[in-house]
């Protein structure tokens, strides 16, 4: 192999220091193998534990119904889809759950993509361009960030759930296309974006709205038909500026995302986003599992049912035994409850007291929050019991006891 004998050293060799400057700084991540037991029991590492970090909120990642239907559709259309949905990938089974996905949320057409993720950095870049404005919640996530800035248009970053600003920013605006871009839950906050005024202001100025319901869909609204639902924007009330995108492997329990829409727009995007028509398709199997899935998202009521009463239960026992304490639970009133702590190294500590009582909470760090804003992100599921959550909280009121200075009072 050739070697320029001029180079005494090479970048190559930065990265062992490039990663204990990460581990310094608290910012080092660790994957942990992980493997199901029963409930929201995991076995992490080896050692059996209670999860609170699982988007599966409705409990159904393991329900038979859903493991039935995936094997039904590995049988009939095999593992792979084998190409791309504009060649030979886009299956019966994906196609009847576009159809579904649309009947659910109530839109007129929908889009069955393989991941969230690739949704996101896919559908911006077809719908704006060099030229265009996108108008973005400083709070939304990674991949609504990372599409934006694929797409070339010109970004507007407004502080979180800041509808002066937005509509400041909007009005000045000389572009022509303008496109505004919101998570629905925020998902390292929970807290909901106000829909009805984002939508609002999109008719003001004519612009498009993407709403990212990843933590929504499956949650919100009646027979968890999403956050458009929950603010009673669909049928007669729902507007073709609004285009909805969802992931399915959180309250689904699957794997994959949709967009939906108008005809026209869901059109442009199958004709234009390159995320969609360069990637093989999402496996037959997964449609099959996402059609069992929506049945018991529509019908099993008690699901959301019991997940809202652990939420209450959760904020009720963290009320009081945090008093006094600076953790700060976020106003939260989805699934995800943010435990606000504030440094690196103290909100890896309290993870870590967790983890020695058995439980699992992972803690966020920056750049996935603010700086100063580390926080135990704690995700409730159906899956949960009342035991599970007031064997969490009391662990965080031990810890919180252990960590706070005492104040003498008086
Ligand atoms: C999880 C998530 C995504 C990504 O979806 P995947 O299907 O996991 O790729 C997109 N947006 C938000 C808000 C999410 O929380």
């Amino acid at each position: 192999m050739a070697t320029n004998p001029s180079l005494t050293s090479s970048w190559l060799d930065e990265f062992p220091a490039r990663i204990a400057e990460l581990d310094r700084a608290h910012l080092r991540r660790r994957r942990r193998v992980v493997l199901p037991e029963s409930g929201a029991r995991l076995q992490v590492d080896g050692q059996s534990m209670l999860a609170f970090c699982s988007n599966d909120y409705l409990g159904l990642a393991h329900h038979p119904a859903l493991i039935e239907a995936a094997c039904m559709g590995a049988r009939s259309f095999g593992v792979g889809a084998t190409a791309s949905p504009l060649v030979s990938g886009h299956s019966a089974a994906n196609d009847t759950l576009e159809q579904a996905l649309a009947g659910f949320t109530g839109l007129p057409r929908a889009l069955y993509f393989y991941a969230g993720y690739a949704t996101n950095i896919g559908i911006i870049p077809a719908l704006v361009g060099s030229g265009d404005a996108i108008f973005s919640d400083n709070l939304n996530h990674a991949c609504l960030i990372d599409g934006a800035r694929l797409s070339r248009a010109q970004i507007h970053r407004f502080a979180h759930a800041d509808l002066g600003a937005l509509e400041t920013a909007l009005a000045q605006s000389p572009a022509q296309r303008k496109l505004v871009i919101s998570d629905t839950v925020f998902s390292m906050d929970g807290d909901l974006a106000d829909v009805p005024a984002l939508l609002a202001l999109c008719e003001r100025h004519d612009a498009l709205l993407l709403l990212d319901d990843a933590h929504g869909f499956g949650v919100l609204g009646p027979q968890g038909r999403g956050c458009l639902a929950h603010f009673a924007l669909t049928g007669a009330r729902a507007s073709p500026r609004v285009l909805y995108m969802a992931t399915l492997g959180k309250a689904a329990g699957v794997a994959g995302a949709f967009v939906a829409g108008s005809d026209a727009i869901v059109e442009w995007l199958l004709q234009k986003t390159r995320s969609y028509i360069y990637a093989t398709a999402a496996p037959a199997l997964l449609a099959s599992a996402l059609r069992a899935s929506l049945q018991l998202i529509e019908h099993d009521e008690w699901r959301r049912e019991h997940l809202q009463q652990l939420i209450q239960r959760l904020r009720q026992g963290l009320a009081t035994g945090l008093r006094g304490s600076h953790w700060q639970l976020g106003p939260s009133l989805t699934p995800i409850q943010p435990l606000l702590i504030g440094r690196n190294d103290e909100a890896l500590a309290v993870m870590e007291g967790l983890r020695e009582r058995g439980l699992w909470v992972p803690a966020i760090r920056p750049p996935t929050v603010p700086e100063g804003t580390a926080r135990l992100r704690i995700a409730l599921s159906a899956a949960h019991t009342d035991a599970d959550v007031d064997q969490l909280v009391q662990a965080l009121t031990e810890l919180a006891a252990a960590c706070q200075p005492t104040v003498a009072i008086g």
